[in-house]
């Protein structure tokens, strides 16, 4: 087994390691919330608790609705089923919205290239996330959904929970694993779970946040990531296929040609 990598260790090395890549939901794959804004959704949590619920202030103001559905969790299991089942009917009423991230089609097809598996990991309700794949033709391309099937937010990331199930159902070792992730709840729920992370630094700050906790590997972009799967490939035997159907091709074609 792979040992992960250290923070900063750079992404050729992770890559080079990585035969299984977990990509994070809301994010990586897409801006599940593009245009149904998650403070919406957290206003629409909160009307859960009913007229006569006091909270603090933070969660009072929150735009996150996952703050929403912890608090509810500290209060009874009831309210916060209740509230889980609110912020999954929201999450599936924002999919047609939803907005796919840059290159992550890239990326689903340069680790199919390249001998690897794609999995999603995602603290966003299962039901969603295959909705979402399904309307955009990923859902026979990624062969792996773990994602929220319950009321118990302990079980999200940070927690190494959701990780270690995908690893587990994947028949891997963690050293194996990367996670593409673009909160420091991903990192963190990574390096909990012994696979590699890779911070994706979609907004103004977040390379900062994500090295900080330790981000194995920092992108701005999935077309960074789509040009390392492709120039690096995991499985010998899936090259020689590659090889074999592109012959004619092949070597024309950047990223197919195996390294040394
Ligand atoms: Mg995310």
């Amino acid at each position: 087994m792979t040992s992960p990598t250290p923070p900063g260790c750079d992404l050729d090395t992770i890559v080079s390691r990585t035969r299984h890549l977990l990509l994070d939901f809301d994010g990586p794959v897409c801006s599940i919330f593009a245009g149904l804004p998650a403070a919406a959704i957290a206003d629409r949590l909160r009307k859960v608790f009913g007229d006569h619920a006091s909270m603090p202030d933070d969660v009072a103001r929150t735009a996150d609705p996952f703050e929403v559905f912890a608090y509810a969790a500290t209060i009874s299991e009831d309210l916060a089923a209740r509230v889980e089942a609110e912020m999954t009917d929201q999450e599936l009423a924002a999919v047609p919205t939803a907005v796919p991230t840059p290159y992550v089609h890239e990326v689903v097809t340069a680790c199919q290239n390249s001998g690897r598996s794609v999995a999603v990991v995602s603290n966003n309700s299962d039901r969603t996330v295959h909705a979402y794949l399904a309307r955009h033709g990923l859902d026979d391309r990624i062969s792996l959904v773990i994602a929220r099937t319950s009321h118990d937010p302990a079980l999200l990331k940070p927690s190494p929970h959701l990780i270690t199930q995908a690893v587990d159902a994947l028949d891997a070792e963690p050293g194996e694993c990367a996670l593409v992730g673009d909160s420091v709840t991903d990192v963190k729920a990574a390096h909990l779970a012994s696979v590699h992370s890779i911070g994706y630094a979609n907004e103004p700050g977040k390379r900062e946040r994500l090295t900080e906790a330790g981000a194995g590997a920092i992108i701005n972009s999935l077309a960074d990531l789509a040009l390392r799967l492709r120039a690096r490939v995991a499985d010998p035997e899936l090259l020689q296929l590659s090889l074999r159907t592109f012959q004619g091709h092949a070597f024309g074609a950047p990223g197919l040609t195996p390294r040394p």
